[in-house]
């Protein structure tokens, strides 16, 4: 298990060298048509050909996956790996990097934390502001409302902690009131004015509620998943700072954009107390890795440190870097270097290139709006937002949609799926990589009348 074998090595270098070269098949999912394979007797007490078995997932498993990096694929949020990050990240799968401590890996830690520091800088936070890179949004904005219901604890011995509550958008990710769920902890759900969570929206709420004093965080979204809809994160944010609220501001999509000609609409993210933003999503890393970053990390490492006899020389010493153990900021401890792919790509490329592909997706999203309006039978539900358009085909039932979206994908045009917006089934695109084309939109709207 533990031989070189040069003649396999270079057989899979072969298979990534090609996905590397060519533009991503994107391929089926489910709606594969060649069946999946049956997989009984695969796993042998003898063990199996490399081979043969590296052959099996290219014939038979790999096409039942929609490749999310294809320039095609515009469903849910897509991938967009720039070629340096994909490569990057076969350097951190093959060195045996364990990014959990500063003990193990400063060497990791010390560049993961640049990255974090400047994405932190571009978001307004103030200096000293740092976190840890986690495996996704779903996992920072548990950590982050983690420590923020932990202050909000301590800041109110006087409550009884299971009647503490965060204030959330009815718009929020489904992944803050999941979150939440795990935490034990209500929300107070505010209805936002058509979708974007407002100070005023926040006060209304505060001032019917009862019991006001419990409600100790404030999330707001910076980039809605479903419509791409940005909060108002000033307002928001100057709020909970004036009353001792912990605020969270989920950038898990549209962090991206402060790469982007729309970055003022994010500066209200400067007031965050934590802040996540994924580089799996917007800013063209590899799957799976999200930046978690707090306005003041000692605290999140006071509630979140693993504690055990075994670790304590990851804690010891008077050295500063001891603090900076990427372990002590989430939920995890042992962790793969997650973010070195992205700050590879970021060191590599410039940040002009970031800017250059994020704004594209923005452009695009706003020519796609303007084929959508110029065109008889359909319309746009609202104006395109970020990279998100939804729309309509003037008169579709539920099943037209679906059928659509199927049909696309079994032609290999695209993958689209439809979305709900106030109860209604909309078509939705979500562009993110940069070589998609308005030629491909004319495509998929064209699609629609067939
Ligand atoms: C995608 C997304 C999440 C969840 O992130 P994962 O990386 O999929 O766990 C959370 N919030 C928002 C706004 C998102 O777009």
């Amino acid at each position: 298990m533990f031989t070189y074998d040069e003649a396999f090595t270079d057989s899979i270098f072969e298979y990534c060298r090609d996905r590397l070269e060519h533009d991503a098949p994107l391929d089926f999912g489910m709606h594969s048509p060649i069946p999946l394979p049956h997989l009984e007797g695969l796993i042998s007490e003898e063990g199996r050909s490399a081979e043969e078995t590296l052959e099996f997932f290219r014939d038979h498993l790999a096409e039942h996956v929609v490749s999310i990096d294809s320039p095609r694929f515009l469903a849910f949020i897509p991938n967009a790996p720039t070629k340096n990050s994909l490569l990057f990240d076969m350097v951190v799968a093959c060195s045996g990097l364990n990014g959990t401590s500063w003990l193990e890996s400063a060497g990791a830690v010390v560049a993961e934390n640049q990255a974090l520091e400047f994405l932190a800088a571009r978001a307004g936070m103030p200096q000293g502001s740092g976190g840890a890179f986690v495996s996704g949004g779903s996992s920072g904005n548990l950590s982050a409302l983690t420590v923020g219901r932990d202050v909000g604890r301590t800041r109110h011995p006087d409550i009884a902690p299971h009647e503490l509550r965060f204030a959330i958008s009815a718009d929020a990710h489904s992944s803050i009131g999941k979150a939440l769920h795990v935490l034990g902890i209500e929300p107070l759900l505010v209805e936002p004015d058509d979708h974007r969570f407002t100070r005023v929206n926040l006060e209304k709420a505060l001032a019917n509620d009862p019991h006001r004093e419990t409600v100790i965080g404030v999330v707001a979204t910076s980039g809605t998943t479903n419509a791409g809809i940005i909060d108002d994160l000033e307002g928001l944010g100057s709020f909970a700072r004036e009353n001792d609220m912990w605020f969270h501001v989920d950038g898990a999509y549209g962090g991206g954009a402060l790469f982007s000609s729309q970055r003022e609409l994010l500066a209200g993210i400067r007031h965050a107390d934590s802040f996540i933003v994924d580089p799996h999503k917007w800013l063209f890393g590899p799957l799976d890795c999200c930046a978690l970053i707090y306005r003041d990390p000692s605290t999140a490492r006071h509630f979140l440190a693993q504690q055990a006899g075994y670790l304590d020389v990851l804690h010891g010493g008077d050295d500063d870097h001891y603090d900076w153990n990427p372990s002590d900021f989430a939920i995890h401890l042992s962790r793969r270097a997650r973010g070195l792919p992205f700050w590879f790509s970021l060191v590599t490329y410039g940040v002009r290139a970031y800017e250059s592909a994020t704004q594209a997706a923005i452009d695009l999203a706003q020519r796609a709006g303007d084929l959508i309006e110029a065109r008889e039978g359909l319309e746009l539900v609202r104006p395109a937002s970020l990279s998100i358009v939804l729309y309509r085909r003037v008169g579709w039932s539920e099943a037209q949609y679906l059928e659509w979206s199927e049909t696309l994908l079994r032609e290999q045009i695209a993958f689209v799926t439809p979305t709900r917006w106030e109860g209604e089934m909309v078509a939705r695109l979500a562009f993110l990589h940069p070589d998609t084309t308005d030629e491909l939109v004319n495509q998929i709207l064209d699609s629609m009348f067939d």
